[in-house]
């Protein structure tokens, strides 16, 4: 037996999903927002909207990284890529996300020295065997990865590797829920909150939510169990008229978040005053930045940046998508303009982008249907 079998056992998972029917009002349309790319990802693979009833509503939230990412910030970390010298190192999901000019991948297909790293600390490790190049990390992610490069950053200080810089666009949950709880369009009855992000901060940082805005928060793991669990607990709260913070994912989540994580990010990385989101705007103190101590590492502060700031495509949705206004199909290019082997947005492009999640486990599953039916016609 693997660890996960038991989280997708199908008669636990039929019982789930009774108890959710019995929770559930049916004179109540339950609207719930999961937080994190991972559970978008998962509520798809493992199709569990057929098993919930249809007054609940799963709200994809701006949990993914690579889509939240402005198309400026991408276009800025290739105007540096093209420097004589530099090595452009991301993660494996940052290359085919769309810049002005193209993906990091269409780049180095032109010239450009593009390349996939799995960790900052393989980023550091290219420069220190590439001493006669500039290797920059461009780094994303919420407080996930923001530890592992604040790591990273100190140990280039500690070794002098001088030959490495990262360009920060490190982003933090808890501005964007509550951009999300601020926006006028919006009506949510409860989060399912970010399980990898909560490993890092706990669940201490959702308490506001429950406490000023009434809404219940459980942090949740990604197996299908998991998520059905936590469905339950927020409908119990929801019955009881409870705004409480639970943690379903105990198993991986501290309360309290893990310190060393938060001291190596706290040494290293500071606040923003305001960062520029897809879809959501401007947003205060919602991204982190190198302190001063590092400058030297600071992609930012090494180069000349341009600071482009680009709108997306007219027809793109993605901000409406990625605020949970527009489902994914409703975008007026997705699966036409827009698809996975052409995609016009980023959320097409991640594997926790909603749209490429929609696209690959119901859109093909649709298409497959007609083609079968017309067969038999
Ligand atoms: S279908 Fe494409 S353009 Fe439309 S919201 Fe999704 S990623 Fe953006």
């Amino acid at each position: 037996m693997r660890y996960v079998d038991e989280f997708r056992d199908p008669d636990l998972i039929a019982r789930a999903s009774a108890e959710i029917y019995r929770l559930a009002d049916p004179e109540k349309h339950y609207r719930i927002l999961e937080v994190c790319g991972g559970h978008t990802h998962a509520i798809y693979r493992f199709g569990l909207k057929d098993v919930l009833p249809s007054n609940i509503e799963l709200i994809h939230g701006p949990g993914c990284p690579v889509c939240v990412l402005p198309m400026g910030r991408i276009d800025d970390g290739l105007a540096v890529a093209q420097r004589e010298g530099v090595i452009f190192a991301a993660f494996g999901d940052m290359m085919r996300v769309p810049g002005t000019f193209g993906s990091p991948l269409e780049h180095k297909a032109r010239g450009t020295d593009v390349r996939v790293v799995y960790s900052p600390a393989d980023a550091l490790q290219m420069a220190k065997k590439n001493p006669d190049k500039h290797v920059m990390f461009f780094a994303i992610g919420f407080e996930t990865t923001a530890p592992s490069t604040a790591l990273t950053l100190q140990r280039a200080r500690a070794e002098g590797i001088q030959n490495f810089s990262v360009f920060c666009n490190h982003v933090t949950i808890i501005p964007a829920m509550r951009a999300i709880l601020d926006s006028p369009d919006m009506r949510l009855d409860g989060f399912i909150g970010p399980g990898h992000v909560s490993t890092v901060i706990g669940c201490r940082p959702y308490e506001w939510i429950a406490r000023n805005e009434r809404k219940p928060v459980v942090t949740s793991g990604f197996e299908p169990l998991d998520l059905l669990q936590s469905i339950i607990m927020l409908l119990r709260q929801l019955g009881a008229g409870e705004a409480r913070v639970e943690n379903q994912y105990k198993r991986v989540v501290p309360w309290d978040g893990n310190p060393a994580a938060l001291d190596a990010m706290a040494k290293v990385l500071t606040l923003r005053p305001y960062f520029e989101w897809r879809g959501l705007g401007f947003i205060s103190q919602s991204a982190l930045k190198i302190r001063d101590e590092f400058a030297a590492w600071d992609a930012e502060q090494r180069f000349q940046i341009p600071g482009t700031r680009v709108t997306d495509p007219k027809a793109a949705q993605c901000g409406e998508v990625l605020k949970g206004v527009l489902k994914p199909a409703q975008c007026k290019l997705f699966g036409k303009e827009c698809t996975p082997e052409h995609p016009i947005g980023a959320l097409m492009v991640s594997s926790e982008g909603s749209c490429a999640a929609h696209y690959n486990y119901e859109h093909r599953k649709a298409e497959a249907m007609v083609a079968t039916i017309s067969s038999v016609a």
